[in-house]
């Protein structure tokens, strides 16, 4: 088995507590796993047992990034309707997009999706993808996850009731024979590099005994169930007209909620929702930057941890981000809470990097596999360089992570052993070619559908699908 040497840098293990810096510190890798962590320099037996050595001075050496949820499709729509809530922005930009895109787009988009995660520091990839015009669009996706050798959960997204839009609903049987051939195509083993799990949209465009028969399969198969819930307040009124209930509640009601379940947003839930949800064991999916391009609102993050719930960090897909900068999405996890609560204290970058690693790891049904340098871990790493203007001087590791490093600063990305990033190059994928035939493929998919890009874009677009 290959073995790597890191050494030199500043190590955060975040190993179950997130204060501990060793300054320096090495990390050594044998095969797909961490073998060794310390402080001070390797000790001789290490270097000398080492096929590698990597020299991480100037460097944060921390856990590789989890970004719990996204829709890499949209890398092709990101931008085309910016400045609107989210029904509208699925509606004049989303839906329409969606339907033009072929299984290639669809391989292409996430082909670049995933890479920017991975040069944004996001070794794991919560993808959702609900547009399953064809049934290989999720093959599509999964192969692109492969090809980058990022490690890819891809919640198989479906909507299979009004009022989501017509073209993209599916018969609940179409759902559950997909969603089982995906799994036994994929799901090989618990630490498989991309598996398959449920993605019911959201409870208003999912039936009732849909709900329930997957969650029975979501035991059975030892797979999570990934659900957008009290996005907007829109919804959760929607969901009182309907039900008169709010989405936690029904959820509870309609007895699905437990530890598969994993609440992408949350922003409105109330207190008592709240107390279900940690009651239940569910996990929530934090996605600040996409909550504050689409005006969603702020949820009560501080209130989830004060309850002990789970929590992980994500962009949310590209189409309301429109980057893919985990860096970026710790940053604001902190300073929206400080804003939310006027306390400064609100949330210290050890509480963020908790969220992102702890929560992350659960959130891929990882826990302790990754999100964190100890022995027997995956060796998933990241090496940001810190010796720049706008993070040196490093007093704090942990700080300069949360707020003042970004995706660019990324120099190196190691997952399960494998190096896929040195000092800011990809080492299995040429990036130049990839941007090119996506920005090709993009020009064609819209000249091949009639839309204009053109600004206002909303005015180009609206017209023409609203029919
Ligand atoms: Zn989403």
């Amino acid at each position: 088995m290959t073995t790597l040497l890191i050494e030199g840098g500043m190590v955060l293990p975040c190993d179950g507590e997130y204060r501990t810096v060793h300054r320096p510190g090495y990390v050594f890798i044998r095969g797909e796993r961490i073998e060794a962590v310390g402080a001070g320099p390797a000790p001789e037996g290490l270097r000398a047992g080492a096929d590698e050595i990597i020299n991480a001075a100037g460097k944060i050496v921390a856990p590789g990034l989890v970004n719990a949820h996204t829709h890499l499709f949209q890398t092709f729509l990101r931008g085309l309707a910016d400045d609107k809530p989210l029904l509208e922005w699925l509606e004049a930009a989303i839906w329409p997009g969606a339907l033009v895109m072929t299984e290639e787009n669809f391989y292409l988009a996430a082909l670049l999706g995933f890479v920017e995660n991975l040069k944004c520091g996001a070794t794991s990839v919560l993808d959702q993808d609900y547009v399953q015009t064809s049934p290989h669009n999720a093959d599509a996706i999964a192969e692109a996850a492969a090809r980058t050798g990022v490690r890819a959960f891809l919640a198989r997204g479906f909507a299979d009731r009004d009022p989501y839009h017509p073209s993209f609903q599916e018969t609940p049987e179409q759902v559950l024979r997909e969603t089982e051939r995906l799994v036994k195509k994929w799901n090989s083993g618990p630490e498989s590099l991309v598996r398959f799990e449920f993605g019911p949209l959201i409870p208003w465009g999912c039936r009732q005994d849909t709900l329930q028969t997957i969650d029975r399969l979501a035991h059975e198969w030892n797979i999570g169930v990934h659900i957008h819930l009290s996005e907007t307040r829109e919804e959760v009124q929607m969901s009182i007209d309907e039900t008169g209930m709010t989405p936690a509640r029904w959820l509870h009601h309609i007895g699905v909620l437990n530890d598969r379940w994993q609440l992408v947003h949350g922003v409105w839930l109330d207190e008592e929702e709240m107390d279900l949800i940690a009651n239940a064991g569910a996990l929530i999916v934090h996605c600040p930057v996409s909550n504050m391009y689409l005006a969603s609102g702020n949820p009560a993050v501080t209130e989830w941890r004060r309850r002990g719930i789970p929590t992980a960090l994500a962009t949310d897909g590209p189409g309301s981000n429109n980057s893919q900068d985990m860096l970026e999405v710790l940053k604001f996890t902190a300073c929206l809470q400080k804003l939310r609560t006027l306390d400064a204290m609100a949330l210290f970058p050890e509480d963020v990097l908790e969220m992102a690693y702890a929560g992350g790891a659960r959130s891929m049904f990882l826990d302790g596999k990754i999100g964190r340098l100890a022995p027997g871990a995956l060796a998933d790493i990241i090496l940001v360089n810190a010796m720049r203007p706008h993070i040196a001087p490093v007093h704090v590791p942990q700080s300069a992570l949360v707020y003042n490093a970004n995706g660019n600063d990324v120099d190196t990305v190691i997952i399960g052993g494998k190096i896929l990033m040195k000092e800011g190059r990809l080492t299995e994928i040429d990036e130049r070619r990839l941007v090119e035939d996506c920005q090709r493929a993009a020009e064609a998919m819209f000249a091949r559908a009639g839309i204009q890009v053109n600004s206002p874009v909303q005015a180009s677009i609206l017209p023409r699908f609203r029919q």
